[in-house]
């Protein structure tokens, strides 16, 4: 009889494992901090993601900032996804893992003029333009490299996701597109230009939005424009990502419920979707692994001092994004109040506030759930610290997918004062 390998992160005789492999086999092989990523999970989640939206038969484009590991960038690639990407070193790190070009969307705002050059030279598919001026700058580099650069501008809907406001892109008060109501007036424009085939409208309204209706509401407003504009030209609509995930309190984005929601407005608009999914597809795929350094008892607050910090994970100090945080193994320590901190000098490095959890011992070997988006994408070297490994389990077997950085990496490319030139 076949034993079917568990996929992603699950308990078995009470031990976390990954795709079915040990979490505290990694963690002797690798060292903590180290981010574990889960192959199978990655593809359940497209699978999921696709299978919803089924219907609508959408261009599904990763948005490469989530997670840019080349070898989850590869796995995509090989899953047939196009890729969404913010900055030319995002372009880089797709084109290394065999990434097609023509499937990337260059979106983000303040791209530069050497990297719109290189983005078209590289064969870059489409670009999701933010203002009158980035279109003006993107024609002149097209007209130069005699081209035709195909662009959707990017609109902004005015419409509020309900979440963090960090993480808030779609309302009338941040930097992000152009407002509906100027949108008709910066296309006719942009229609002038040489060199630029204005195709499409962008939105993307924020992160972590955790249902339909903000989306909903964006369409409506898209479609009001559509209506009053027209369709000539337009090739697709492109709505962005951030669909939210469950971080262990019930809330997530259901990927059927938004499908059928957004049928009846997408249908009504009638152009191909174009969707661009960061977290959704990878935050529960990626766990960090962190040992106990030290307990610290309080009085009413202990605190366990880990050997991951704000510089591996910095959602928790940023956004005060509540992770769930396990121990690999039951150590069958009491409950307390406490709260898991880091070595990094700042109050502000911890990876939860203070919750009921088990003191676990020093030694003791811990899981940060869903930590596949932003958490290795926005780690530093802040304190000096070498950034984590990353590793992939793929096909049942843990992999290196990024070695723990070294105490040379830390100095590359510096010079001390008695070395500089001039
Ligand atoms: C960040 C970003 C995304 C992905 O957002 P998620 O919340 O990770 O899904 C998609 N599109 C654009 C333009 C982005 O900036």
């Amino acid at each position: 009889m076949a034993i079917e390998t568990p996929i992603g992160f699950q308990r078995r005789s009470g031990e976390l494992q990954a795709d079915g492999v040990p979490l505290e086999e990694i963690a002797r092989r690798y060292g903590t901090p180290t981010y574990v990523y889960s192959a199978a999970l990655l593809e359940a989640r497209l699978r999921a993601l696709r299978s919803a939206f089924a219907a609508l038969a959408p261009d599904i484009c990763y948005a490469v900032k989530a997670c840019a590991n080349l070898s989850v960038l590869s796995l995509f690639a090989r899953w047939g996804t196009g890729f969404d990407i913010v900055s030319a070193g995002e372009l880089h790190r797709v084109l290394a893992a065999g990434g097609d070009p023509r499937r990337v969307v260059f979106a983000g705002v303040g791209k530069q003029r050497w990297e719109l050059e290189r983005a078209i030279d590289a064969g870059v598919g489409r670009f999701n333009a933010e203002s009158a001026a980035e279109l003006e700058r993107l024609g002149a580099v097209a007209r130069e490299r005699g081209v035709v650069a195909r662009v959707a501008l990017r609109v902004n809907p005015d419409v509020d996701p309900r979440t963090h406001e960090y993480i808030r892109t779609g309302s009338k008060e941040n930097k992000f597109g152009v407002d509906l109501d100027r949108a008709g007036e910066v296309i006719r424009a942009a229609r002038a230009i040489e060199g630029i085939d204005l195709c499409g409208l962008h939105c993307h309204i924020g992160s972590q939005i955790c249902e339909a209706e903000p989306y909903v509401g964006a369409l409506r407003r898209i479609r009001a424009f559509f209506d009053d504009f027209g369709r000539a030209g337009f090739d697709h609509l492109d709505l962005g990502g951030g669909f939210g995930i469950d971080y262990g309190d019930g809330r997530e984005m259901d990927f059927a419920v938004l499908a059928s929601a957004l049928q009846p407005e997408l249908r009504a608009i009638g152009l191909p979707l174009v969707l661009e999914p960061g977290r959704s597809l990878v935050a529960s795929a990626g766990i960090l692994l962190t040992r106990v350094i030290e307990v610290k008892a309080g009085r009413d607050r202990s605190f366990l001092i880990v050997d991951a910090g704000m510089n591996d994970l910095l959602r928790p100090s940023l956004y005060k994004a509540a992770h769930r945080i396990e121990e690999v193994r039951p150590s069958g320590a009491p409950t307390h109040r406490g709260q898991v901190v880091g070595p990094i000098c700042e109050t502000g490095d911890f990876l939860c506030e203070a919750r009921d959890l088990p003191l676990s011992p020093a030694g003791a070997l811990l899981a940060v759930r869903d930590c596949g988006a932003y958490g290795f994408a926005m780690s530093s070297q802040y304190n000096a610290r070498p950034r984590a490994a990353e590793v992939l389990v793929l096909e049942g077997r843990a992999r290196l997918a990024r070695r723990r950085e070294s105490f040379d990496d830390l100095l590359r490319g510096e010079l001390a004062s008695d070395l500089l030139d001039g």
